[in-house]
């Protein structure tokens, strides 16, 4: 079935006025992640997601080990109550075996990481016991095993240690290495072509004529893919002359995965843009009720076929790439961009649908004016004090205004069903950065 008749076939999907929800989600349900895989050494794949589980092949930890400095006891050996004393026998290293054995009322000096000598059972912090020559007294109320970690604790042999489809992050570089992983399978990275589209637009290098801008989507676009671990392919200004953006259509749409433009889909506007990405594929053109971003392209450049999902393998028989026309206006890229785009990437990457980045609630130290009907994303500076997370507008909230985005650490999420915002009211943030 067409892309345009699936979008048809729900029936309270408004072209005219669809929620952020409902674009997210009918954008989620005609993707196809990429298959294709590769092998990389581990550093490389930071970023990238797991093609295949990768699976534990011993312990971890290997062997049982203290977790604790002190000593390392037969828990037969205390006395049922009251103190007992021990003799020291010697020392385990981390990394060196204590290779004695452990007599009735002995103990032996035990680091952390070290092996428990055969036998010792239970570890007593050093903390607790009192020196004595070479013995120790060890007090009541020590608990058989505690303070020793047990081999496959962490992960068990031959069970998953990661699922594919897991995005690699630090934690997963740290845990692939302490299973010995010098390789891993990862998906192939996501092609993304870009352009920007006007007349009035200036590449940076050239100096402004009258009535021109510097074309400023190029740059904050090439940073979000860069960011995600795209491979990046920068096409440049295109002017708004039909046989120019056709061929920079056809270009990115054979190039690459998923092509993303910016400009020409506002409403009424008359230029070749709309009719252009019509002709060249199936694409749905929607005014999103939301607040920057509204007017937005999605579809399919490309005729449809084996290369469903844009994924045709690394040979050159891809059929489509996914477009997403955002409008031209600088933040409402960048909104439209994390509010959609991101998520729809982290999909076709191959990523396990991961947790919307979270909504925090803070308090609003402003009135925002809103009418319900819409969602806003107002660019906002979080702050803490007096025990308080709060939040207030970063300036100037116009669509094209980067340098309150820039000022912003935080999207201010003004929810589709809410009304104006009244000093000391509750909202929901989204933070700009993840810790991770
Ligand atoms: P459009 O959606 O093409 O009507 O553009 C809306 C507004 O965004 C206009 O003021 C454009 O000049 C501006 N604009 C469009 N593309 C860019 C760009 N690549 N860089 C900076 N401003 C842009
Ligand atoms: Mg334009």
């Amino acid at each position: 079935m067409s892309l345009t008749a699936r979008f048809s076939c729900l029936s309270d999907y408004d072209p005219d006025a669809l929620s952020v929800e409902q674009a997210r989600a009918f954008i989620r349900s005609q993707l196809t992640p990429v298959r294709t895989q590769e092998r990389v050494a581990l550093r490389s794949a930071l970023g990238r997601v797991l093609a295949s589980d990768v699976i534990a092949p011993f312990n971890v930890p290997a062997h049982d080990n203290s977790a604790m400095d002190g000593y390392a006891l037969r828990q037969a050996d205390l006395a049922g109550s009251g103190e007992t004393r021990l003799r020291v026998i010697g020392t385990a290293l981390a990394g060196k075996v204590f290779a004695g054995a452990v007599g009735t009322a002995e103990c032996v000096r035990i680091m952390t990481g070290a092996l428990p000598p055969a036998g010792c059972d239970t570890v007593v912090i050093q903390e607790v016991v009192e020196l004595d020559g070479d013995q120790v007294i060890v007090p009541a109320g020590q608990r058989a095993g505690q303070n020793i970690r047990l081999a496959g604790e962490d992960l068990a042999a031959g069970k998953p240690a990661l699922a594919a489809g897991r995005l690699i992050r630090p934690a997963e570089l740290g845990l692939m290495a302490s299973l010995g992983c010098a390789e891993v399978s990862v998906y192939r990275r996501l092609r993304v072509a870009f352009f920007s589209t006007g007349d009035e637009l200036c590449s940076i290098g050239t100096p402004l004529a009258d009535g021109e801008v510097y074309d400023s989507n190029r740059y904050t676009i090439f940073g979000m893919l860069t960011r995600l671990g795209c491979e990046v392919l920068d096409l440049g200004v295109v002017r708004d002359d039909p046989a120019t953006l056709e061929a920079a259509f056809r270009a990115a749409a054979a190039a690459a995965d998923v092509v993303i433009t910016s400009g020409g889909v506002s409403v009424g506007e008359a230029d070749f843009v709309k009719p252009l990405m019509a002709q060249l594929g199936e694409v749905l053109f929607w005014k999103i009720a939301m607040k920057p971003g509204r007017p937005m392209a999605f579809g399919r450049l490309g005729a449809r076929g084996g290369g469903e999902g844009g994924d045709g393998g690394e040979g050159g028989d891809r059929h489509a790439a996914w477009l997403f026309g955002l409008p031209g206006n600088p933040v409402a890229v960048m909104a439209a961009f994390y509010q959609f785009v991101r998520d729809a990437l982290q999909l076709l990457m191959g990523a396990n649908p991961l947790p919307r980045v979270p909504l925090l609630p803070a308090v609003s130290r402003v009135a925002m004016k809103k009418a319900p009907g819409r969602t806003e994303f107002q660019r906002g500076i979080l702050s803490h004090a007096d025990g308080q997370w709060s939040v207030r507008p970063a300036g100037a909230q116009g669509s094209g205004v980067l340098r309150s985005m820039s000022d912003a650490n935080c999207f201010i999420v003004l929810e589709h069903e809410r009304g104006s915002v009244a000093v000391g009211d509750t909202v929901q943030v989204q933070l700009f950065d993840g810790l991770v």
